[in-house]
């Protein structure tokens, strides 16, 4: 459905359609805003927004922070996702979210130990029970708590003597790839948006002050003008911030990823899944016939602390082979109904994408910095606005506040 042309209220240059820069336009064009929506690619939400495994986090992965900050930071990202993303794309998720709890399997070589774990799950746990959006998560978590597996819960699940302990957290997640259709659509039904495709910003500047007008320029075009400029570039951000004169918070680190994007003929029960807490692996189950795998050693191709990251070189045929081998190896040692996922495939895509993070070093470091990603969110300079999504599932919420913002309305 097209929605008619409001009133202009500004011209507004939004840089990247991923699932931030698309939040974002789609709701400032339905406030009637002149909406130019810019990206490299061919197709909005080409990128690490269609390609992840699409966890609403709820702040339970984030156990190597004992400050907690993660946790209260994704929350109310995570509890307000899914009536977010509902209006955005004027469709329910629920057919597309994971309909089990998520299973916390520790591994023996976790960078913090079960009783650790369960502890900060009870404080996560704690957290939920007092946030008055509980209960419109993808399901109602006002009574979330943690449960601790029996050891015969145990053994049905895991075929590796490497899993130690398993908890049980009410953590769901979506299809990404589904998603990224339907706001795909959204955005093609909004006149107010006017869509940049294989567009490659290359710097933003102001023109006289920061409050004044800002140009965008991208390679190969004119320059143009925009009253208000919002760069959600991911991977692309830092680069064009620095053109615009703001200058990034040291401590950041570029990641690319690959992992597994299957779908079976038939469906099939497989449980879902988060190897914790460390370099390790995810299950994540649909709806029974689609799923997404990974095992992070495998799937790193590219770590950099660089301002910017470049797109690894594809892999060849035998290499997708090994690398597809690989991860099925692993993660069937540790979950053997996985491999009915294999088994049963008629589609195994290996896709990846970048991850940007205010934090450094690795997973297997319980002080690496990594392990905390609460410094998310906007940074502005007048009419030049900069936002770190940190999660796709904040996305949604960082871009309800900052339209609410613009658009001067609370
Ligand atoms: C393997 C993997 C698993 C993940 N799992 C989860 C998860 O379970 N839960 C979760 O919450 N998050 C997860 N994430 C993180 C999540 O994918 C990101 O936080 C989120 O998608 C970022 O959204 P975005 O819109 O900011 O970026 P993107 O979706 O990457 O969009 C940015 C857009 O900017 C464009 N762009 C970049 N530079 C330029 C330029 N110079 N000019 C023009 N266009 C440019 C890109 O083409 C892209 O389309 C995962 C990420 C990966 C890679």
């Amino acid at each position: 459905m097209r929605r008619q042309m409001k009133n202009e209220r500004g011209r507004m240059a939004i840089l990247g359609a991923g699932i931030m820069g698309s939040s974002l336009a789609i709701t400032m064009a339905r406030k009637g805003y002149a909406v130019s929506l810019f990206d490299k690619e061919n197709e909005p939400l080409a990128c690490a927004s269609r390609w992840n495994e699409g966890k609403i986090h709820l702040g339970y992965l984030y156990g190597a922070d004992p400050s907690m900050q993660t946790a209260r930071h994704l929350i109310s990202g995570g509890l307000c996702f899914g009536a977010l993303v509902s209006e955005l794309i004027e469709t329910d998720l629920k057919a597309h979210t994971t309909s089990s709890d998520d299973l916390y399997l520790v591994h023996r070589d976790s960078v913090v130990d079960a009783d650790t774990l369960r502890t900060t799950f009870e404080r996560v746990d704690a957290l939920l029970q007092s946030h008055p959006d509980a209960p419109s998560y993808l399901v109602d978590v006002s009574a979330a708590r943690v449960k601790r597996l029996s050891k015969g819960e145990l053994a049905n699940i895991n075929g590796s003597e490497k899993i130690v302990a398993a908890f049980q957290v009410p953590e769901r997640s979506v299809n990404t790839r589904w998603i990224a259709d339907r706001l795909c659509d959204a955005i093609r039904a909004e006149p107010n948006i006017s869509l940049r495709m294989a567009a490659k910003v290359c710097a933003t500047t102001p023109i006289d002050g920061v409050d004044g007008p800002w140009l965008v320029a991208v390679e190969g075009e004119k320059n143009e003008t925009f009253d208000v400029v919002v760069n959600c570039l991911w991977e692309g951000r830092l680069a064009i911030d620095r053109t615009a004169g703001l200058e990034p918070v040291p401590g950041w680190s570029h990641r690319y990823r690959l992992c597994l994007f299957g779908r079976t003929k038939r469906s099939v029960d497989v449980p879902c899944a988060v190897v914790a807490l460390g370099p390790f692996g995810d299950i994540k189950n649909y709806d029974g016939c689609n799923f997404y795998i990974s095992w992070y050693p495998s799937g790193l191709l590219a770590e950099t602390s660089a301002l910017s990251i470049e797109m690894p070189k594809a892999l060849d045929a035998a290499e997708r082979h090994q690398f597809i081998n690989d991860v099925r190896a692993r993660i069937t040692e540790l979950v053997p109904a996985v491999s009915s996922m294999f088994d049963y495939a008629q589609e195994l895509e290996v896709r990846g994408g970048f991850v940007f993070a205010q934090g450094r070093g690795s997973l297997s470091d319980p002080k690496a910095t990594i392990h905390r990603r609460d410094q998310f969110g906007v940074n502005r300079l007048g009419g030049y606005i900069s936002v770190d999504t940190g999660k796709y599932s904040t996305a949604p919420w960082l871009a309800d506040r900052l339209a609410k913002q613009i658009s001067g309305v609370d």
